[in-house]
């Protein structure tokens, strides 16, 4: 049983309120972990302690917080194996996606944002005999950091990272759901030599400590990541104040997949963009719209590809699907696809059977639903797994006005040969991401985040470093 504790003023501390909540393994439903149920007062001291190192880290010289950012890097690289289990564990995912493609992705966001103010330019701009005006990006202060479970280390240092490299000092709160990894991190920017006090973790229910994080005056900015209804509770509670907020929220991403595209390599990319992580991140493809004259031949080989993927063992090499990420999750996936049941959709594959055939863990088989209309609730709120729709389009315009037709503006894929065609589509998608004949291809220096109820700002790049910085002017005079 691993026994998390909140990591404040470079200490690891037990909760002010002594109370702990239990982690689950979803794969089996067994507790793994204890972790700190905080309260508003673990949550002040958090606040109290990033304040406290905010002015050091500030003006700690660029080169010596790049210097200790390359060091988590390389820590993490060198831990690869055990994080990777440790994600595996608590999320459910399966092992395979944490070692290759997650882990080393946490690692990248440090070492990409300790480059990028190594290398940053200055900005000046000449103004003749008169003088010259210069731009100065001081750290805002004290931030704070919330992510949510799905992509647990990948997220949380995906915020964290810049915030530590353009001088903030940060308060992290990830998902209480997969405390695991963020634990391990507190560990190892310690060994880094982060000094202490600089990033401050504190475990437990959103619920509870939230507020006391994202409303306490000392707090210079929020940086979010999770669901669409979380970010307004936290606007809301935001009114009268100037805080700066990014917002990185839910989606229900369109794919466009149009007669004279690759079928097999369409087909192939769609389940990835479909079913990984069990359709567990905000950039899945969840509605598939398929022009008329190659519908039938799409749908047959998406759903025989489909088959062949196997639910099981997080652990095991061949999974292709772990368990999803709790209980309560699995319930709420299932309710929208027995409501599409009852609104006379046909379900081409019920992944409600896993649930029967692997009654240990939270499993719930990819799902691949038709005739559903763009109004029903399976078409218009994110489910958030293994569930797909999948309908046809007539013509260009249709295929716009069925890929724009919910509230969300995250990311969307179009797949054909045309560049024109491409291209049309791709201006004129609500989608604040979007990948041609391609699916989730990141570049960490491009800015990323969503359009409409999918989120406000971006990060990533020089978006990332912007918003944890104030822009100051300057003029001089000869
Ligand atoms: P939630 O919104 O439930 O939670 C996200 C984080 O916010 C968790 O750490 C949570 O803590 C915390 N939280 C909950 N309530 C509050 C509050 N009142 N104030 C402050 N923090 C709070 O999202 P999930 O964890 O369920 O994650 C899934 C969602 O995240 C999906 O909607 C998905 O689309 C979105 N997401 C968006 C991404 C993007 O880049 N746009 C990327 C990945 C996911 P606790 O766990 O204790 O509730």
């Amino acid at each position: 049983m691993i026994a998390i504790k909140n990591y404040i003023s470079g200490g690891l501390v037990e909760p002010k309120t002594q109370n702990y909540l239990e982690v689950i393994n979803p794969a089996t439903g067994e507790v793994i972990a204890r972790a700190p149920d905080s309260g508003p007062e673990d949550a002040a001291a958090a606040v109290k302690s990033a304040q406290d190192a905010f002015e050091a880290w500030a003006k700690t010289p660029t080169e010596a917080r790049a210097k200790i950012l390359h060091n988590i890097a390389n820590l993490i690289d060198l831990h690869r194996e055990e994080l990777a289990k440790l994600e595996a564990l608590d999320s459910g995912k399966p092992y395979s996606l944490a070692y290759e493609k997650e882990i080393p992705r946490a690692a990248q966001n440090f070492r990409y944002f300790a480059s990028a103010i190594s290398t940053g330019q200055s900005e000046c701009f000449p103004m003749g005999e008169q003088g010259f005006n210069y731009v100065l990006r001081p750290a805002l202060g004290p931030v704070v950091c919330i992510s949510p479970w799905n992509l647990p280390l990948y997220l949380f240092s995906w915020k964290i990272a810049p915030a530590l490299a353009a001088g903030c000092t940060v308060i992290g709160k990830p998902s209480e759901l997969t405390p695991l990894t963020a634990f391990k991190l507190s560990e190892i920017c310690k060994e880094a030599g982060l000094p202490p006090g600089v990033l401050n973790i504190v475990h437990g229910y959103g619920a509870k400590i939230g507020e006391a994080l994202t409303r306490n005056p000392a707090i210079k900015a929020i940086s979010f990541t999770g669901g669409t209804e979380t970010g307004k509770k936290i606007m809301g509670g935001l009114r009268n104040t100037f805080l700066p907020v990014s917002l990185e929220l839910g989606g229900k991403n369109p794919a466009l997949v149009f007669k004279d595209c690759d079928l097999e390599l369409t087909v192939n990319e769609l389940i990835r963009a479909s079913f990984t992580n069990s359709g567990q991140i905000c950039l899945c493809a969840s509605r598939l719209y398929i022009e008329e004259p190659i519908y039938e031949a799409f749908k047959s080989l998406f759903l025989t590809k489909t088959k062949m993927l196997s639910v099981g063992d997080p652990f095991h090499t061949e999974t292709s699907l772990g368990p999803l990420i709790s209980k309560e999750h699995r319930l709420k996936v299932k309710g929208f696809v027995d409501r599409a049941e009852q609104n006379q959709c046909s379900l081409l594959l019920d992944g409600r059977s896993t649930m029967s055939a692997m009654q240990d863990g939270f499993y719930f088989g990819p799902t691949i639903i038709e005739g559903a209309a763009l109004e029903d609730p399976i078409n218009q709120q994110e489910i958030f797994g293994p569930v797909v729709t999948l309908a046809s389009f007539k013509d260009f315009n249709e295929a716009m006005s069925l890929a724009n037709g919910t509230p969300y503006g995250l990311s969307a894929t179009v797949w054909t040969k045309d560049l024109s065609t491409a291209h049309r589509a791709a201006h004129q998608l609500d989608a604040g991401i979007v990948w041609i004949n391609s699916w989730m291809v990141r570049d960490l220096r491009t800015p990323f985040g969503g359009m409409k109820a999918s989120g406000l700002g971006r990060e990533g790049g020089n978006e990332a470093l912007k918003f944890f910085t104030e822009t100051k002017n300057i003029f001089a005079t000869f």
